[in-house]
């Protein structure tokens, strides 16, 4: 029997909550669908900063390593906020994504039918189905480049840099092309090329990279642009291609059109497939340990996890008809709409699991 070890980092916040759910959910279809998964825990974020001082243990990196994947709750909190900014819990999520070469996220935002009603935007704006795919370069860009202090004539200042080389371009934009490629062949380039350098270069790249698809109908749009045509004609869109500061922007966006930020998985990709599934949310201090956080995003992000990186599509679909299934019943607070049964976190975890059974 196949058997899978996955590194577990439940993070803060509510990351214990969700990703204890996500577990469950994860035996649930192992079980249906004749496999077994190992699950190997690890420190990040203020978790880890209170445990060992640092945001991202070694050890964190090593298992990680040797997992076939790695499931994410979030991390960062308010007990946290006020330390510097190379030991904040950002840096551990920002540096394990940097030392597993995960150079690529993808962000689906799509509407389950149920939750239709959820989404802010009128019914006649969302005509048809929405189903958009953000592909977001992850290890480059203004978030690593050089930053730093200045004085300038008595006057604090401060800069970020952007900057990306073509190979960083080139390998994005094949995982934006080939992903068109699989879906409904448009891809829709995102920058800001009327201002930046750094956009302009990426633009001719992509521009280059077109005449390997020809299949595939590329179009280029200014981020401000696409940040409007989100909420303006989000059914326009399949694949949005876009930069690491842009495209954390614009999946935000896109995911309160489709109702809930919690609702909303993301896979990270390198090179070695593994990748590290997460849902987009971050670990909503708000309501940690209250048994309320919607568990969905990171249960379906479990989903991707088994389609992209362990090859069991039947398990993912399986997850995916579970959740779709449980919607048209039960909710948790963020989503709850009269006439549903209002459910907390693991109660949520229960029903999908009950759902994978009996399916
Ligand atoms: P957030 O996503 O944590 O929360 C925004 C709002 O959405 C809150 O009202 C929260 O209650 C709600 N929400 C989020 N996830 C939910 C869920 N699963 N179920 C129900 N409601 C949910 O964003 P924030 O408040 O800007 O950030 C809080 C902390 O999380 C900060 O420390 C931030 O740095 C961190 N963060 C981490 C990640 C990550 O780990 N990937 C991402 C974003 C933010």
């Amino acid at each position: 029997m196949q058997n899978y070890k996955i590194a577990v980092l439940k993070g803060d916040g509510i990351g214990p909550e969700i990703v204890n759910e996500s577990i469950k959910v994860l035996d649930a279809v192992a079980e249906k669908c004749g496999f077994t998964v190992e699950y190997d825990e690890a420190l990040l974020g203020g978790s880890a900063i209170d445990a060992v001082g640092v945001p991202l243990p070694d050890e964190t990196v090593a298992k990680c390593k040797a997992a076939d994947s790695t499931l994410l709750g979030a991390v960062g909190g308010p007990k946290w906020d006020s330390l510097p900014g190379n030991v904040r819990p950002e840096k551990g999520l920002l540096g394990i994504r940097s030392a597993l070469g995960l150079f690529a996220n993808l962000r689906p935002a799509r509407i389950f039918e149920p939750l239709r009603d959820a989404s802010p935007l009128r019914a006649d704006i969302i005509n048809g189905s929405l189903d958009i795919m953000v592909v977001r370069e992850l290890t480059g860009g203004i978030y690593f480049g050089e930053r730093g202090r200045l004085n300038e004539n008595g006057v604090e200042a401060a800069y970020d840099t952007e900057k990306y080389s073509v190979t960083e371009i080139e390998r994005i934009a094949r995982i934006g092309f080939d992903m068109a490629m699989k879906r409904s062949k448009k891809l829709c380039s995102v920058d800001k090329a009327n201002v930046l350098e750094s956009s302009r270069l990426w633009r001719e790249t992509v521009t280059k990279m077109s005449k390997e698809y020809p299949e595939v109908e590329l179009s280029f749009m200014y981020v401000d642009n696409c940040a409007m045509q989100l909420v303006r004609n989000p059914s326009q869109f399949d694949v949005i291609l876009t930069s690491n500061i842009f495209g954390d922007i614009l999946s935000d966006e896109a995911s309160m059109i489709s109702g809930s930020i919690g609702m909303l998985a993301s896979a990270s990709l390198g090179a070695s497939g593994a990748g590290l599934y997460e849902p987009i949310h971050g670990s909503a201090p708000d309501i940690a340990g209250q048994n309320k956080a919607n568990p969905l995003a990171t249960i379906l992000s479990v989903a991707m996890m088994l389609k992209y990186s362990l090859g069991q599509p039947e398990a993912s679909d399986v997850i995916e008809k579970a959740v779709a299934e449980v919607l048209t019943e039960a909710r948790t607070p963020d989503i709850y709409v009269d006439g549903f049964r209002k459910v907390t976190c693991s109660e949520m975890g229960d029903l999908v699991c009950a759902k994978i059974k009996a399916l």
